[in-house]
């Protein structure tokens, strides 16, 4: 029998005492699907950063493996070493390693400008110790002066020395499989895991989409558009596009999937049962 197709599942840290309650259950609903690994998102400027480590103590508490994000905009290479100690403290194997983007109202940029010079920073001060996950844009990223630039900028961040990539959300698989086609020509072989993103609102998801540069393709728009305020229809739909793409993806040789769960288990888990993931 040929083996399962591992893949990952991510939480933000809640901000509230009920979502620190809810999490905890929603994590152990999803622990049963055995995911490889969970990871854990980072507040730019280092607003989450007790938060994100208590999601992931909790996490590694329960025997499963976290992997907390650490975005390096705002940060200086004194408070990034002081992540590093505590993630080893904790049994941290893997990191996603991230820019983040500065939040507003905070003027310092801090020591480091881009994600490879974390990277290389994170390398520099713990060798092989980690492995480490970086953001990739198959559909560019929003600030990117064009798709050369962008690729170039990825192909740095794995030279800095990541060991997987995680891709930004999108809903037209033809762009994930160019993008990797395009880092396979520049000599890149790192895997490229597709990052999922369940579809629960079309209103929040059209706004979101709008901010990080994903495209939601036309005709998706036009039928979600077409469900005004039937929730039940959007969901539906949702879970048949977004299965859809799992399935493409995973027939055109994606090496693993990466949803982004919004701390909710439902949706998250019937994509994976639909996939044959579960
Ligand atoms: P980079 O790789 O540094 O790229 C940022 C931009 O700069 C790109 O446009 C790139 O083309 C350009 N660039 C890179 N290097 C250079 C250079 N040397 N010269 C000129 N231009 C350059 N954000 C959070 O705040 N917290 C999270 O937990 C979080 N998790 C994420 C997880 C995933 C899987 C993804 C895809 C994104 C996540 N983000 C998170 C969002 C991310 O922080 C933003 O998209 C941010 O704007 C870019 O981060 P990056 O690591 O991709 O940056």
């Amino acid at each position: 029998m040929s083996k399962k197709l591992d893949f990952s599942l991510e939480f933000f840290p809640p901000a509230t005492t009920e979502g620190v309650e809810k999490l905890r259950g929603v994590r152990a609903e999803l622990a049963a699907l055995a995911p490889e690994f969970f990871s854990v998102t980072y507040g730019a400027g280092g607003s989450t950063r007790d938060r994100t480590l208590q999601v992931v103590r909790e996490i590694r508490a329960a025997g499963l493996d976290a992997a907390p994000h650490l975005s390096c905009i705002g940060a200086s290479q004194q408070s990034i070493r002081e992540h590093l100690a505590e993630f080893r403290e904790i049994g941290v194997r893997r990191i996603v390693a991230l820019r983040g983007d500065l939040p507003s109202g905070m003027a310092d940029p801090g020591e480091f400008r881009y994600a490879n010079e974390l990277v290389e920073f994170i390398r520099r001060e713990s060798g092989d110790e980690f492995l480490i996950e970086v953001a990739a844009y198959p559909e560019m990223h929003p600030q990117a002066r064009n798709f050369g630039a962008d690729l170039k900028a990825f192909v740095r961040k794995v030279h800095a020395g990541a060991n997987s990539a995680i891709t930004q959300y999108f809903y037209n698989a033809d762009a994930y499989f160019a993008f990797v086609d395009a880092v396979r020509r520049a000599g890149v072989e790192i895997p490229i895991v597709p990052g999922i993103m369940p579809i629960a609102s079309y209103s929040k998801l059209s706004r979101f989409s709008e901010s990080c540069g994903a495209e939601i393709p036309q005709w998706m728009r036009r039928k979600f558009e077409s469900f005004g305020d039937d929730a039940e229809s959007v969901r539906a739909f949702g879970l048949d596009a977004v299965s859809q793409l799992c399935e493409r993806l995973i027939q055109g040789g994606a090496p693993s999937l990466h949803f982004y769960t919004l701390n909710q288990a439902g949706l998250t888990r019937e994509l994976c049962r639909r996939a044959g993931l579960a």
